[in-house]
């Protein structure tokens, strides 16, 4: 199968890595399979969202997967169990591995479409009331620590809303850094080093990023 392709099997759906969640959500919703609610408002790929174990709202891709295809970059492809995967929060046994996700088989469970349908409207205005989706951003910037809100403690120590050119602290919810105009991205890396450090100093909490670094800083 392509990159973009999604079969259906009763409750299992295998999904091409190049597969939207937004489109995924919505399919699962037609056929009334549960499970991936929280999807329909993250936009990520079905590669991607594996590879950092996307989730929300107590939900998330690792206890849905029941297999993972892989490609390396000398062409050998490899299935992989869910056994072997090693889910955590916000991460999989897949990371810094250089593999590429073919596909994945998930497993959904059946429901009534009227119920998945009120729990994803639910999570839609959720994000809408509480995220910044009027600015870019690349989603939450830190990881929450052990029973504690990253967004809480950067707003408690007073830093919603602070810039560094026009990478800014959204004054809706701390824990994300949103585009005002023409960032750099050694502005955002300024601003994430930044509340850091303020965190560290006042809290006593070193956050560690959830979003992935690429390319060279300058
Ligand atoms: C407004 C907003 C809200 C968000 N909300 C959430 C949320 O609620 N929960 C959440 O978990 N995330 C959230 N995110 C983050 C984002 O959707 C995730 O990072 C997502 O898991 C990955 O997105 P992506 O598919 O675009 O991959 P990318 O961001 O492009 O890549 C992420 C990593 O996966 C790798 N990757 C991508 N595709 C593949 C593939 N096919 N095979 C192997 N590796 C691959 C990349 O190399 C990179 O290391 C949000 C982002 C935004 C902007």
């Amino acid at each position: 199968g392509g990159l973009k392709d999604v079969f259906l099997q009763r409750d299992m759906i295998t999904v091409g890595g190049g597969v939207r969640f937004p489109a995924l959500a919505r399919m699962a919703l037609r056929s009334s399979l549960s499970g991936l609610e929280f999807a329909v408002g993250i936009p990520a790929t079905l590669g991607g969202g594996i590879m950092m174990n996307a989730g929300a709202f107590g939900q998330d891709m690792g206890s849905l997967v029941q297999e993972v295809e892989t490609i390396d970059h000398q062409g050998k492809q490899q299935t992989w169990s869910k056994g072997e995967l090693c889910f955590g929060y916000r991460s999989s046994s897949l990371q810094d591995q250089n593999l590429i996700v073919l596909k994945a088989v998930l497993r959904l469970t059946p429901a009534l479409k009227e119920d998945i349908a009120a729990r994803m409207d639910a999570n839609l205005a959720s994000r809408c009331k509480i995220q910044p989706l009027d600015f870019p951003s690349a989603g939450s910037v830190f990881r929450n620590p052990p029973h504690d809100h990253a967004g809480r403690l950067i707003e408690e120590v007073g830093l919603k809303g602070h810039r560094i050119g026009d990478a800014m602290v959204s004054p809706k919810h701390a824990n994300f850094i949103v585009n005002c105009g023409s960032a750099a991205g050694r502005d955002i890396l300024a601003l994430i080093k930044t509340v850091q450090k303020q965190v560290c100093g006042e809290k006593g909490i070193m956050l560690v990023p959830e979003v992935l670094i690429m390319g060279e800083e300058g």
